[in-house]
């Protein structure tokens, strides 16, 4: 039986963009019955590990400007970013932190009593605004106090949306399963705000929590819907060995260095200029450079890895600035920042791509809007800088908030509830998947296809690795994986977890056809065999639509407004 719920909007996901989006249709429109639905409860969403800062332009007093952080933004996006969207990132921020401020946002501050801002890679001034080294966890603490004043706000904690409900125009509801009972619903919305977050965990070295998985992406894909520039995956280049937790980039701008096995800071050999501080693109491709040509070390578990060092810091600066990563550091590898350098290399950290929008966050489904890591607005490009993130979260969960209130309050005409599809879901999912049959451990093919990505599409890839990850990702999901052991209703995370497996699937492919057809080098795609961008084939956005055979692959123009693309250099 399905059960039903209705609501006027319903944001999938609890997280920095899914809040931010709540408070502003709660606010916009106060009548508004709106269900946040999350897969896990509020609090665990991955935005509370965001740890280094979050990008605005607030000292125009101090020599900073809101061009600075645009140009920083387009260039650091080796020109693939759409400039109109990111100078609305970078003029809405400065806002955002006030206001956040205003609902009790804990902001580090200077000794002079105003908030303070670290260095971050690619910027020219130091704008990433913190809050010690737990920055999305304040900002996630802050959005959610905010909510408890919007009595129409209702939680759906721990339920799994599995589809997008639409007439082929436009959005009607969601299907999802209540986690705790395992029941199958219908949740009938007027609007829907996808905030789903990344899908980092389709690698298995990733900084990501554990719940990054696309299943959000995949609804959206399965509903027609593009995903845009999905080849474009950013590495962060200091993930700790061996776990893969993340070492914020806030610790090479509190002025940490990078070591080869030569004990030499390396940055100097590729971005003079900058150093530590470059964007993350170039600095995880000099690690890889490094520990290919003979200069890398070996971490505890014999993995290549390169040096991080923060003893020169001093033990005060790493206590009150780096405290979690000191923790990190202590607990995990075992190794205190202050007194012994870090091992660390290149992981899976973000992705740039993701559901296709406009500059409103609107879809390309009728009263679907998505906004934050799941969306691709086009903010970040190739390559995003660190710490506009969390901003352009904040940002466009605030704007496809308030569009999407508007929307409703607008009126939306009644179309008739597609009982057929629904029921096609449920077969989908407790036919197909549920009691599916077969031998193959489901976690384990996960493993091998979050391995198989990690080996091809990492930061240098090439024509026949790519092609080689395609075969195996294709040969993987021929095996007989789909079923799922655990025959309860409640609690069934093993059904989660195949749910969340069979949605990799899809997405991953998107990743490695993407990267095959993009024959050039731009941002975080580096192909070794096309070492070069080439602006005259390639200035376009990647669009990736859902197939029988595949995904059908179409471009979409970069919108250039000031700035011409130029090489990049630091
Ligand atoms: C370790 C780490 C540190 C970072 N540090 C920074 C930083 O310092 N500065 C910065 O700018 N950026 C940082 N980032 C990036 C940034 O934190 C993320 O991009 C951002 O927080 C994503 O927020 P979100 O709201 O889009 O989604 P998330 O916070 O990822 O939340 C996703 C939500 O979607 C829900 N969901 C997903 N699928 C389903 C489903 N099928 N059904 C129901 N619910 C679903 C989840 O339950 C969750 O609530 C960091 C990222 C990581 C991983």
């Amino acid at each position: 039986m399905v059960e039903s719920l209705e609501y006027d909007l319903v944001i999938c996901g609890s997280g920095l963009a899914g809040l931010r989006a709540a408070i502003a249709a709660a606010t916009r429109g106060p009548s508004l019955r709106i269900g946040v639905v999350s897969k896990v409860q509020v609090m665990r969403s991955h935005s509370v590990s965001a740890e280094g800062g979050t990008a605005a332009a607030l000292y125009t007093d101090e020599g900073d400007s809101i061009e600075s952080h645009v140009y920083d933004t387009v260039k650091g996006s080796d020109f693939l970013a759409d400039q109109d969207v990111a100078e609305r990132l970078c003029r809405e921020m400065p806002h955002e932190v006030y206001q956040l401020e205003h609902w009790g946002m804990p902001w580090s501050r200077r000794k002079d009593g105003r908030v303070d801002q670290r260095a971050f890679g690619g910027y020219s001034f130091p704008r990433a605004t913190y809050a010690s080294d737990k920055v999305g966890f304040f900002e996630m603490q802050t959005l959610y106090d905010t909510c408890q004043r919007h009595e129409r706000i209702e939680y759906l904690n721990e339920w799994f949306v599995t589809s997008i409900v639409h007439d082929g125009r436009r959005f009607l509801g969601v299907t999802a399963i209540e986690i705790a009972t395992g029941a199958f619903y219908a949740i009938r919305a007027k609007a829907m705000i996808i905030a789903t977050g990344g899908a980092g965990r389709l690698y298995s070295f990733s900084t990501y929590a554990h719940s990054s998985t696309p299943d959000g992406l995949d609804m959206a894909f399965r509903a027609g819907m593009a995903l845009k520039d999905m080849e474009f995956v950013q590495f962060h280049p200091t993930g700790i060995m061996p776990s893969g937790i993340l070492i914020t980039e806030g610790a090479r701008g509190e002025g940490g260095h990078l070591l080869n096995s030569e004990g030499e800071r390396f940055m100097s050999a590729y971005a003079p200029s900058k150093m530590e501080l470059a964007p993350r693109d170039i600095v995880s491709r000099s690690i890889m450079t490094e520990i290919a040509e003979g200069r890398g070390l070996k971490s505890m578990t014999g993995a290549d890895c390169v040096k991080l060092d923060l003893r020169h810091v001093g033990d005060e600066v790493i206590r009150e600035k780096l405290g979690a990563i000191r923790e990190i550091c202590i607990k995990f590898s075992g190794v205190d920042p202050s007194e012994e350098p870090i091992d660390v290399r290149p992981v899976c950290h973000y992705m740039m791509g993701g559901i296709h929008t406009d500059i409103d966050g609107k879809t390309e489904i009728t009263g679907v809007w998505a906004a934050g890591e799941a969306a691709c607005n086009s903010t970040h490009g190739s390559n995003r800088l660190g710490a506009n993130s969390t901003s352009e979260c904040i940002v466009w969960g605030r704007i496809t908030g308030e569009l999407a209130a508007d929307y409703v309050a607008a009126g939306v005409p009644q179309s008739p509830w597609p009982h057929h599809v629904v029921a096609a879901e449920e077969a989908r999912i407790y036919g197909e998947i549920f009691k599916g049959s077969g031998d193959a451990n489901p976690y384990e093919v996960r493993q091998t296809l979050t391995d198989t990505m990690n080996e091809f599409a990492y930061v240098y890839r090439d024509e026949a690795g790519l092609t080689e990850g395609l075969r195996r990702l294709r040969e993987l999901r021929a095996r007989p994986w789909r079923h799922v052991e655990d025959r309860a209703g409640e609690y069934n995370t093993n059904f989660v977890n195949v749910m969340e497996l069979d949605s990799m699937f899809r997405v991953a492919e998107t990743v490695l056809v993407g990267a095959l057809g993009r024959q050039e080098s731009r941002g975080a795609h580096a192909r070794t065999d096309y070492p070069r961008r080439d602006d005259k084939s390639f200035l376009h956005h990647t669009l990736a639509y859902h197939g029988t055979d595949g995904p059908i692959m179409r471009t979409s123009p970069v919108k250039i407004t000031n700035y011409q693309p130029v090489e990049r250099k630091y």
